[in-house]
């Protein structure tokens, strides 16, 4: 059903962006619309793909898997991104217990739990991460959306979302929830792509922020603090500088996915700016880009606004 509102901001100005079709899974048949609101900048898929649909983009594709075997350097790669996340947790708390909304593969909780004093637990609507986190992990991992899962309310003092809420259908019930499970004193932390980022500059319908037909919002730091607003939540700080160069090898990727080059110039092409030495080379660049508010995701921290 298409929508003649903003869901952040409620304005009725808003203008058709984008029909894009799913350009990671590369499907050349469906196009999704996407509108945007010209007063808090929000990208929207209007209308929304339904839940079933959505579903089928998730599972079985070897991006969610949960364990992928990497080589050295990128190991130690992956390592520095986990550090990095777990560095703006610790920042704010380092005692207590998180909740990481939409675990995925378990990768964050897991690093938290072996590198600090906090205690973790996920959610997940993957039933076989699931069953892969509680099982061979021993991780505290909790099947279904917020909404279905009972947590004593104020449980949590930390609770996370690193590229959740893009993918949510209703972005204002889950923060409803979230505030009922967040002690006073809490700390939120979302991670977004950037809608304000050189890559949405760069590759436009291409960026992997898009990622249609799974991300539904594309947020702006002004978008994303109004929204966290009408929750009672305010923006105590943002950093721009958490994954870099992979989401820019995805622009990348799905740019090359829709032009006229044969399969396997495209797969030669990936393969080269895959090079673990040409990402750390390139790294300095998107430190600038994150300097200046421009990296291609926004981690925010917030916290409720206790009058
Ligand atoms: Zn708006």
């Amino acid at each position: 059903m298409n929508t003649k509102n903003c869901i952040v901001c409620k304005s009725n100005n808003i203008a058709a962006a984008y029909d894009l079709r799913d350009y990671r899974l590369n499907n050349r048949r469906y196009f999704y619309h996407y509108d945007k609101c010209l007063d808090c900048g929000l990208i929207f898929q209007n209308p929304q793909v339904d839940f079933d649909t959505i579903i089928n983009h998730y599972n079985h594709q070897p991006i969610y898997k949960s364990n992928v075997s990497r080589n050295g350097i990128q190991r130690i790669l992956n390592n520095f991104g986990l550090k990095k996340r777990a560095n703006v947790v610790l920042k704010h708390k380092s005692t207590g217990k998180l909740l990481d909304v939409g675990c995925g593969n378990g990768v964050f909780i897991d690093y938290v739990k072996n590198n600090s004093n906090l205690e973790v637990v996920g959610t997940e609507i993957n039933v076989d991460n699931v069953t892969y986190l509680t099982g061979k992990k021993g991780l505290d991992v909790r099947l279904g959306n917020l909404n279905e899962i009972s947590f004593t309310n104020q449980e949590f003092d930390i609770i996370t979302l690193w590229d959740v809420i893009e993918h949510l259908n209703d972005p204002n019930h889950t923060l409803a929830e979230i505030k009922k499970l967040l002690k006073p004193d809490g700390n939120l932390i979302i991670r977004v792509p950037n809608g304000n980022s050189v890559d949405f500059a760069l590759f436009g319908k291409y960026w992997a922020g898009l990622d249609a037909p799974r991300h539904l919002y594309v947020f702006s730091k002004k978008s994303l603090s109004y929204l966290l607003s009408v929750h009672g939540f305010q923006i105590i700080s943002s950093n721009y500088h958490i994954g870099g160069y992979l989401n820019t090898l995805t622009s990348l990727e799905f740019f090359l996915n829709d032009q006229n080059i044969s399969l396997k110039l495209r797969k030669h092409l990936l393969k080269l700016f895959r090079n673990q030495i040409l990402q750390i080379i390139f790294s300095p660049m998107f430190w600038v880009s994150s300097l200046f508010h421009l990296g291609t995701s926004m981690t925010i921290t917030a916290s409720l606004n206790n009058e």
